[in-house]
């Protein structure tokens, strides 16, 4: 009986303890203990927050079509580190890679696909070539034994660039269902 109270105490002070360290309840900061918010959830946290704040952001103007940062990178006006390119797409590392291997694939010419669901029936020779990029991606990078290609739409899907693009990422045990 002893030994259930003090388990029910330790449960309580451990809740409140966690309850006011809570990141909802406390916007300024995410410094919370280490016994209880171990690195990785933190950072967990504000990355999925940064992730979901940035395709809010670019969601305000993703469809007047202006240029992206992959436009920037299509002209080489920025540097990537590319990993196969043809005349149809081109295919580099992400910046804030998720895998070991994270590689963009996006059309060179965008054609109006800010995002999959301005897919039309003219599109689908596109989006059929960029799915098969993936697979030559997957191959080069030696993943081909298992890999996740993912699409992002939308600020609820967490887009944050508007041309289209794949991830393809491999390298680790990939998790599902995705976040
Ligand atoms: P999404 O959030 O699905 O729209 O994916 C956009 C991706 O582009 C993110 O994973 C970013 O990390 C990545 N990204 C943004 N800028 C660059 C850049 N200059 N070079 C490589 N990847 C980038």
């Amino acid at each position: 009986m002893a030994a259930m109270a003090a388990a029910a105490k330790l449960t309580a002070a451990a809740s409140s303890l966690l309850l006011r360290r809570s990141p909802l309840l406390r916007p300024h900061g995410l410094r919370l203990s280490r016994r209880f918010a171990p690195q990785r959830f933190v950072r967990h946290i504000a990355s999925s927050t940064n992730e979901e704040a940035a395709a809010k952001a670019a969601a305000a103007t993703a469809d007047t079509g202006g240029p992206t940062i992959f436009d920037k990178i299509i002209a080489k006006e920025i540097p990537s580190n590319v990993v196969y390119e043809d005349e149809k797409v081109l295919a580099f590392r992400d910046i804030n890679p998720q895998a070991p291997v994270h590689v963009l694939v996006i059309p060179k010419i965008r054609d109006g696909l800010t995002g999959l669901d301005k897919a039309e029936p003219w599109h689908v020779e596109i989006l059929g070539y960029l799915l098969y990029a993936a697979k030559i991606v997957a191959e080069k990078e030696g993943i081909a034994e298992g890999y996740r290609v993912v699409i992002n739409n939308g600020p609820k899907g967490c887009q944050s660039v508007y041309h289209l693009h794949l991830h393809v990422l491999g390298g680790r045990q990939m998790k599902w269902p995705a976040g």
